[in-house]
């Protein structure tokens, strides 16, 4: 059967040649389309959010379902938009198919209008807003190489938590005497870092919240997370449960101290340390470097390399050379790095 239309050529869609049939293809297309972005972070506006990510992709997806074709076509594919700012038009393709066989590209273009909006994360960012507040602080009270390095992986997180979640941000973090203020704009932040941090190190972590006022029509609370760090240092001496003991250092586990009397290290488990039974007495023992000059079966002849003084330890040192904590007239061993 011959086409219906031009009577010349085979007729495969409803009496109409293929060329009679793209004829008749018709677009419906937006009459103008805007481009929203923020000028801070460069976000863009997808109807009614803000796309941080993949921000020009997903504009670009809802542009896309503007257009439409009439029956028989579907639109198989589109090119990225190519927004031309001088011309103010939005040039792009799209591939139109019949059936699986006969598809064809067409070129299109669209008035656009390009605005520059500060987003709300922006918005938030710059007027310091904040849903909690964590506390970093020491067992006594002043600053500390660890403070610093849980303030950096606070911070780590919270960037790795905004590339999915542009509402994640840290607000500021205030330096202080006693520790680090870290202002988030993210409440879930602060409490995941809580827990993720109990269950790495030894802290003490008090959770309190304050009424800030009414968002979205509800109250809106705070919440501080005060965390506190055993970062006592290897060779302090503390009172626990009013007994006295050289600290030797932590696991998750727990904290691993010198009973005076026995000599021996022991683990006081994670569960039972209550801060509220532990101190610092302010005393150091002193760390000696000794070296080996022989061994029985249970005892080991070290000198002293700073005074060389000689001591007989009543157990078998394997290493050539050792390091012992020096307090009141005892020599104690130090705990390995395992
Ligand atoms: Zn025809
Ligand atoms: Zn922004």
């Amino acid at each position: 059967m011959l086409c219906i239309k031009c009577g010349t050529r085979d007729a495969v869609y409803k009496g109409l040649c293929e060329s009679c049939v793209w004829e008749g293809l018709a677009f419906d297309k937006p009459g103008s389309i805007t481009f929203t972005s923020c000028p801070k972070c460069g976000a863009v506006k997808v109807v009614n959010y803000w796309a941080h990510h993949e921000a020009h992709e997903r504009w670009s997806r809802k542009v896309y379902e503007l257009f439409r074709v009439n029956e028989p076509f579907k639109i198989e594919s589109f090119s990225p938009i190519e927004l031309n700012k001088i011309e103010d038009t939005a040039y792009l393709k799209a591939t139109v198919k019949r059936d699986e066989l006969d598809s064809k590209t067409f070129p299109l273009e669209i008035p656009y209008k390009r605005e520059l909006i500060s987003c709300p994360t922006c918005n938030k960012v710059t007027g310091s807003y904040y849903e909690s507040k964590v506390q970093l602080r020491g067992f006594s009270e002043k600053m500390s190489p660890e403070i610093n390095n849980i303030h950096e992986e606070l911070l780590k997180m919270v960037e790795s938590n905004q590339k999915k979640d542009p509402e994640s941000f840290v607000s500021k973090s205030v330096q202080l005497r006693e520790g680090i203020d870290i202002y988030l704009g993210k409440k879930k932040d602060g409490d995941t870092f809580a827990r993720e941090i109990q269950s790495k190190t030894i802290c003490n972590v008090v959770v309190s919240s304050s009424l800030a006022g009414i968002k979205d029509g509800k109250q809106f609370f705070r919440f501080t997370y005060m965390i506190r760090i055993l970062d006592i240092e290897p060779g302090s001496l503390i009172f626990f449960d009013n007994v006295k003991y050289i600290y030797q250092g932590k696991r998750p586990g727990g904290i691993y101290v010198t009973d005076l009397k026995k000599g021996e290290i022991t683990l006081i488990n994670k569960r039972i340390i209550d801060f509220d039974k532990l101190r610092e007495t302010g005393e150091k023992a002193q760390k000696e470097k000794f070296i080996v000059l022989d061994r029985t079966e249970n005892e080991t002849n070290l000198m002293n390399e700073r005074t060389y003084s000689q001591i007989t330890l009543k157990s078998v040192i394997k290493e050539d050379q050792v390091e012992l904590f020096f307090y009141e007239d005892n020599y104690y061993g130090i705990l390995g790095d395992k």
